[in-house]
């Protein structure tokens, strides 16, 4: 992978957003930093009885428009700056599905992988030890992210209800449904994107029963994505990956088998009667809708001249760097970017909430309704400030989230 710095990429974002939007400068000075940041060294013991510390962060990045709401990365690359990246996107996504909310991330360097159970919980419980001022259900909402799930988000509400001495679940979503998790939150980011891609498919005149399928990354993301791209879209999966390697079947995958295997082994490759690929491959295949589905920076300049699928749906957060954009967008490849593709995860988080302060709960068939219809409106805005301002989707995302947290922060005093 590229080692490239997200938070630069975010500034360069940015730059374009402000040049297009003629900003006033002292605006987008304030626009490119984090409002706060929490440092904590978390002392945990391990199995083997010896003491590890690891670093985490929260990045509280912009405020303006509400509460604070973004997940918490387990991951061992993870560096402040990628949270500083991750926190800014989560700002412009709230903004962007006009959520009331603004926008945070959090982040622990470990390797989840090679910890056990009992050392991931005195971890998940230490970090909200860590950050317990920060946070709060009307004040900072944290949410998984990668390698973070339920299990994790339930240890972190019970460590945050011990602290405040009362069960409030509302500090946190992704939590399981019997702890006041949302109906249909563990395959709402996949499924927001979806909605996007069938969207897209209408103005790329694509018939998705024919349509194949590329998706790189099979974990909640990418799997669920597979997974509903057959059941919901009719769409053939010709290819997916893990960290490890790629697989490929021109008859097509089936994603819950090739999940099972993956469970059983530890990747997708060696997965019975498909060809080995690459990721690098795999990003070049030649299929209509291509899925990043992990992590930054993999759509560069160097390999985005190849890229034949005609629509990019970006589930991973900043898949793509600014100088592939511009290459991606001369080839007339329809990307549905990042905050607007993968928001389904934070507008469903964000639908948990809402539930828990009412203390009354909607069915799934409520929700996936609910989200079908802020994700689609979302898209066609998109579409629609892309067409009339004649900037590519990324930009006219950017051009209606900043917009919209420029004119909280202006309403509220703060310029
Ligand atoms: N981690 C997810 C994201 O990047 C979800 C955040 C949330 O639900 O707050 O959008």
């Amino acid at each position: 992978m590229v080692k490239l710095n997200p938070f630069e990429v975010v500034q360069k974002q940015l730059d374009k957003c402000a040049e297009i939007l003629k900003l006033d400068p002292d605006i987008r000075a304030i626009l490119g930093v984090p409002m706060r940041e929490l440092h904590v060294s978390l002392p945990i013991r391990m199995d083997d009885g010896s003491i590890k510390v690891f670093q985490g962060y929260r990045v509280q990045y912009n405020d303006a428009r509400g509460p604070m709401k973004g997940g918490i990365r387990f991951h061992p690359d993870e560096t402040i700056d990628t949270v500083r990246a991750l926190a800014a996107w989560m700002t412009w996504k709230c903004s962007l599905l006009d959520l009331p909310l603004g926008g945070a991330k959090g982040g622990v360097v470990c390797n989840p992988t090679k910890m056990s159970q009992g050392e991931l919980e005195r971890l998940s419980r230490a970090y909200i030890q860590g950050v317990r001022q920060f946070i709060g259900p009307d004040k900072d909402i944290p949410a998984p992210d990668v390698y973070t799930n339920p299990k994790i988000m339930a240890w972190m509400a019970d460590e945050y209800s011990k602290i405040v001495g009362k069960s409030q679940f509302g500090v946190i979503t992704g939590k399981p449904p019997c702890l006041g998790g949302s109906a249909g939150r563990s395959d709402a980011t996949a499924r927001g994107g979806l909605y996007t891609v069938r969207e897209a498919a209408k103005e790329c005149n694509i018939n998705l029963k024919e349509a194949t399928v590329a998706i790189q990354g099979y974990g909640n993301a990418g799997y669920n994505a597979a997974l509903l791209c057959k059941t919901l879209l009719g769409c053939k999966i010709v290819a997916v990956s893990d960290s490890k390697g790629g697989i490929f079947s021109k008859e097509g995958l089936q994603p819950e088998a090739v999940r099972e295997h993956k469970a059983k082994t530890g990747s997708v490759i060696n997965f019975p009667g498909a060809k080995l690929i690459s990721n690098e491959e795999l990003l070049e295949l030649e299929v209509d809708i291509l899925f990043p589905a992990a992590l930054e920076n993999v759509i560069t300049d160097k390999n985005a001249s190849n890229i034949k699928a005609k629509i990019v749906a970006e589930l991973a957060n900043g898949p793509t760097i600014p100088e592939a954009d511009d290459i991606l967008c001369k080839n007339g490849v329809h990307v549905i970017p990042d905050f607007l593709c993968n928001a389904g995860g934070v507008t469903c988080s964000y639908f948990e909430m809402v539930q828990n302060f009412y203390m009354y709960y909607w069915d799934e068939k409520e929700i996936h309704e609910r989200l079908d219809k802020r994700m689609s409106f979302a898209y066609h805005s998109v579409l629609n400030t892309s067409k009339k301002y004649n900037i590519n989707m990324r930009q006219a995302a950017y051009v209606i989230a900043v917009e919209r947290v420029v004119e909280a922060m202006k309403l509220r005093g703060w310029v």
